[in-house]
């Protein structure tokens, strides 16, 4: 059987389009480094907007001199999705991943933000609050599906955006299963990947998540070591909040930050 089995490897190989990528092996404990960033408004800001609003917002000149850096610096854009498929299937990294995400699903996203990686050929992972969609300031069921045909990743950010762990058990496991399910019904794709709201969680909303049927989920940075993580810390993935005013030199200071750190949990 071997002589066969050989062969059909190598056809495979030589049919692959994918260019050869870098694997970790993350049963041996190595631990992988990615940028994970996570980026809310991208809009020019109203003269009366809150603080809050001033603090999550970037301008499209801000944003796209983000993604004019990230394309310099020759990372190869990859999306939660495919995180989840290294940590939980395998799946190889390629050499400098970096993960762009936003959340809560701002109406922004598709008008500010999908023509923009368009231009750069970079897909990002949304994560989306389901009982916002198709309200004003957010996108649209249909934007959705747009962005998803579009090689967009749609993933859950639960329904209501509550603070999990201070809901009664049956209301935070709703949050967690309708807001997957809501998506995989309207956009026909995989939910496999959660975002905390607010970051908040705990190990037994770690336990909902999985009975649920996730297989990763992210939590927001409050330290600079946000970016490190391990195969057993796959459902609090950090990422790294982009505040308003976070300029190109912030995230190559974030970089070198993650090259130079060698801590592990
Ligand atoms: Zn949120």
């Amino acid at each position: 059987m071997r002589p066969t089995i050989f062969v059909f490897v190598l056809f495979l190989a030589g049919c692959s389009s994918i260019p050869p990528a870098r694997t970790s092996d993350l049963s041996r404990g190595e631990t992988v480094r990615v940028l994970i960033l996570l980026y809310h408004h991208i809009q020019d800001l109203p003269g009366d907007a809150s603080d809050s609003l001033r603090r999550w917002t970037l301008t499209p000149a801000q944003f796209v001199e983000h993604m004019d850096w990230v394309a310099q610096q020759g990372f190869d854009v990859i999306t939660m999705a495919q995180m989840n498929e290294h940590l939980n299937h395998g799946a190889p990294l390629p050499a400098h991943p970096i993960i762009l995400t936003f959340d809560d699903g701002w109406k922004d996203n598709y008008t500010a933000v999908l023509p923009v990686l368009r231009k750069y050929r970079f897909s990002a992972t949304f994560f989306i609050t389901t009982e916002s969609v198709g309200h004003s300031a957010f996108v649209t069921w249909e934007e959705l599906k747009a962005m998803s045909e579009q090689g967009m990743d749609i993933q859950a950010h639960s329904v209501t955006h509550p603070h999990l762990t201070k809901l009664k058990d049956e209301a935070a496991r709703r949050e967690i299963e309708d807001s997957k399910k809501a998506i995989e019904s309207r956009l026909g794709t995989a939910v496999v990947v959660f975002a905390y709201p607010f970051g908040n969680y705990s190990e037994k909303i770690i336990s909902m998540v999985k009975d649920a049927g996730y297989e990763s989920a992210t939590i927001v940075s409050g330290n600079n070591l946000g970016y490190l993580y391990r195969a057993d810390r796959s459902y609090a993935l950090s990422r790294i909040a982009i505040e308003g005013g976070n300029t190109v030199g912030d995230l190559a200071q974030s970089v070198r930050e993650m090259k130079e750190n060698h801590v592990s949990y």
